[in-house]
């Protein structure tokens, strides 16, 4: 081995620390600054980023990682995968790009999904049997020597071949036996020619990104990957090339590139922890460097140092080079705990932002280069943060424990379904194909202003409630008109269906710049799950109850449920999250008693991220959806029959959750459906769901007002796959980002629609 990696991490944030990137890109699509300023933002950006990696002193500085919008759509077109919809626009390379990103007036964009198991979105580029794979002149080099000459040596970091392919889909022109993987022969060439660049420009190292074998590969794509990573390896003209697999365990397409000539491999140690049993076997490592993934990626607590060092020596010997790493990118992370001032000061000397990290992996490979003495003030300083935390107060909760300890099967029970719709009709008297919403309404500027308002103390609490309760009853009385049949308060007082929990429940913290990319120019601020969850105080009865006294029909409390609280927050990494799902459970199912005490007749715990914490392997699946349901009729169960529990989840492709959905037993299931066209109705039927369903007929994504026609038509394809009895009528999802004209329209469309239906039932 003649070069080593030594400390490295294998991505940074790229947003800005004060979200400099969000704020440009936004003022230079509102087309107040040109793109010299953009630009000129970015170069900032980029250079801090690489400076403070260098002079943090780590070994290796990734590059590469910023990105106007995002990494796959990047890839895309580096190699020119550009569908011919967006370069017909003759618009500017930069414009193209972000016409792809968010589409034009004429030209929707690529399609956004989900990034592995995480919270970031990419899109998703469109590959056919015609696309032609080139070079562009948007091409990592550039960045590559831009750091060259701010005095930093990258590793320019890209998406691999086989992950850009396996995340791409077929364009509209291929065949229906094409597969993007089909075109790999031709990618291929395109990337040796980039690597050859990137050798002449002088690059020592490139950064290979392959999560997709954190997931199951068949047999082919496996051996797709060897076939790849062997032609990479085998060129002369090429940097040395580090494999990163991360997100969980490689399995094995560990032994497949270890069995390739490239010179490193980068290893998740964190989510694929088995990874340790498997590496010792793994034939082929002698000869090169393996990145010890050790420093957690996604979650914001500080490394156990020591621990990840005995880690570090269980490898020593196995590898020709064992460097120290993050398990992933630090993408997934915020910037900087020192920044953070909303945080307890105590919970804060837990954490451990992007910058901390990369502080941390510094220590990990000084200890491993000179030896535990050459950093045990450090070393120190860890054991001390984590025993803390091991130990303190506001971590543990007793009542909270001996709660769970006393949980038996009964409590995730409720009365046969049969009883409780008799109970339910009884209590509500709904009229057939009963029409409800999803909870949020329109939220407006005044409502936005008011929360703004309060935060900053210019108004005081009472104010503040005031002009929530006008809000809702301004819901409310819109409703009525209507003519809807299950009401709801519209959520006025809540920023986001998580936050709003985090903020009401101890064991939560929330931060003030703990911003991470979610897409494009979008972060989110994910609360902190540090202690044992409970719930001091009735978080929505006052609000529902409102609501409730406003109106003679039946208004219907909303909740978060325990599943989507986790997606969308850190959690914690002391307990199983089978666990800290049940500590949230027992809170929401104390707050669903309370809104049923307190008069409220039906309640809807959503759900939409249920699919998103699916495990990427199949094998970890029924482990995670059996607790998964559990903490959500956890949440549901405990009350009469009467009251009738709705969820709802935000896609109508359930594929492998279609089973727990039946299983959650919820009253009601509200799903998106209006895109899919009521196709999720017989995928529900397959399996045997028989309770109600609200398949969406109205769909809010888009500003479009769909006609009383259109509604007909979607009910009318509902009613061949459902019977009447069990089918409600509401839109695809909650009305909060839409205005309030087009929502008055579409509803009494939908309205009007329900009403022509109902005599010929
Ligand atoms: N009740 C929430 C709302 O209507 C649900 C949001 C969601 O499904 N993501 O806004
Ligand atoms: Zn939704």
């Amino acid at each position: 081995m003649t070069t080593t990696i030594g400390s490295t991490v294998l991505g940074y944030p790229r947003i800005g620390p004060d979200r400099e990137l969000k704020r440009a890109l936004e003022r230079y699509w509102a087309g107040r600054i040109g793109e010299p300023e953009l630009r000129e933002v970015a170069r900032g950006l980029r250079v801090d980023t690489w400076r403070s990696l260098h002079e943090a002193g780590l070994d290796s500085v990734p590059g590469n990682t910023f990105s106007y919008y995002d990494q796959v759509l990047d890839t895309a077109v580096v190699f020119g995968a550009v569908p011919e919809r967006f370069t017909a626009l003759g618009l500017s390379p930069l414009d193209t790009y972000f016409a792809m990103a968010r589409g034009v007036e004429s030209t929707p964009p690529l399609e956004m999904t989900k990034w592995f198991d995480t919270n970031y979105h990419y899109l998703v580029p469109e590959i056919g049997p015609d696309t032609r794979f080139s070079l562009s002149d948007q091409s990592p080099v550039d960045q590559y020597q831009e750091a060259l000459e701010a005095g930093v040596t990258t590793r320019p970091v890209l998406v691999g071949p086989l992950t850009f392919l396996l995340l791409s889909k077929s364009d509209d022109q291929a065949p229906e036996s094409f597969r993007p993987l089909d075109r790999l022969d031709d990618l291929l060439t395109a990337y040796a020619e980039l690597l050859g660049e990137l050798h002449r420009a002088g690059a020592e190292w490139v950064q290979l990104d392959e999560p997709a074998f954190a997931a199951d590969r068949s047999p082919a794509e496996l051996a797709a990957l060897r076939a790849a990573y062997r032609r990479l390896g085998e060129l002369t003209e090429r940097p040395k090339i580090l494999a990163a697999g991360y997100f969980g365990d490689l399995g094995e397409a560990l032994g497949e590139l270890a069995a390739t000539p490239v010179e490193a491999l980068a290893v998740d140690l964190v989510a694929g922890r088995s990874a340790l049993d498997r590496l010792p076997s793994v034939r082929g490592l002698a000869d090169k460097a393996l990145v010890a993934g050790l420093v957690d990626g996604r979650n914001v607590w500080r490394t156990d140092l020591d621990g990840a060092l005995s880690t570090a020596a269980t490898l020593l010997g196995l590898a020709g080079e064992v460097a120290v790493g993050t398990s992933c990118s630090l993408l997934h992370v915020p910037y900087d705990v020192e920044a953070e001032t909303a945080v307890d000061a105590r919970v804060a000397s837990w954490l451990a932002f992007a910058r901390q990290k990369v502080d941390e992996v510094v220590v990990l490979g000084r200890a491993l280069r000179d030896g535990r003495e050459a950093v045990a003030d450090e070393l120190t300083a860890a054991r001390r943060a984590v025993a803390d935390r091991a130990g303190a107060d506001s971590v543990r909760d007793n009542r909270v424990r001996a709660r769970l300890d006393s949980l038996r099967p009964e409590h995730a029970r409720r009365g046969d379904y049969a009883g409780r719709q008799a109970a339910q009709q009884r209590s509500l008297r709904l009229p057939p194909l009963p029409s409800t919403t999803i909870g949020s309404f329109p939220q407006t500027t005044d409502v936005r202003k008011a929360r703004a308002a309060l935060r900053a103390g210019r108004i005081d609490p009472a104010t503040y409630q005031q002009r929530m309760r006008d809000e809702i009853e301004r819901v409310i009385r819109v409703q009525e008109r209507l003519g809807l049949d299950v009401l709801v308060h519209g959520e006025p007082e809540r920023n986001d269906m998580v936050q709003y929990f985090s903020e009401h429940l101890d064991g939560f913290a929330s931060t003030e710049f703990g911003w991470v990319q979610s897409y494009g120019s979008r972060c989110v601020r994910p609360p902190i799950l540090y202690g044992d969850v409970s719930r001091p105080a009735p978080m929505t009865v006052e609000w529902a109850t409102y609501a409730q006294k406003l109106t003679e029909k039946p208004v219907k409390g909303m909740l978060t449920g325990p599943v989507t609280i986790l997606a969308w927050s850190f959690v914690r990494d002391d307990q199983p999250l089978a666990t800290t799902a049940d500590q949230v459970a027992l809170a929401i199912r104390d707050e669903v008693a309370d809104l049923e005490a307190a008069g409220i007749r039906v309640v809807q715990v959503d759900e939409p991220a249920l699919r998103e914490l699916l495990p990427l392997r199949e094998a970890d699946r029924p482990g995670y959806l059996d607790w998964a349901v559990t903490s959500f009729r956890l949440a549901t169960s405990g009350i009469a029959d009467s009251t009738q529990i709705h969820t709802h989840l935000c896609y109508s492709e359930f594929g492998d959750v279609i089973d727990a959905i039946v299983a959650l037993d919820a009253d009601v299931t509200s799903i998106e459906a209006a895109r899919s066209r009521m196709e999720v109705l017989d995928d529900l039927n397959a399996v045997g769901f028989a309770r109600g369903v609200g398949p969406g007929v109205y769909d809010i994504h888009s500003p479009r007002v769909p006609t009383a026609a259109e509604v007909t038509d979607l009910l009318t394809a509902a009613l061949a796959a459902v019977p009447a009895e069990r089918l409600w009528v509401n839109p695809d999802c909650g009305l909060k980002t839409r205005g309030y004209t087009e929502v008055e329209q579409a509803l009494e469309n939908v309205i009007t629609a329900t009403a022509g239906i109902r005599p010929s039932l």
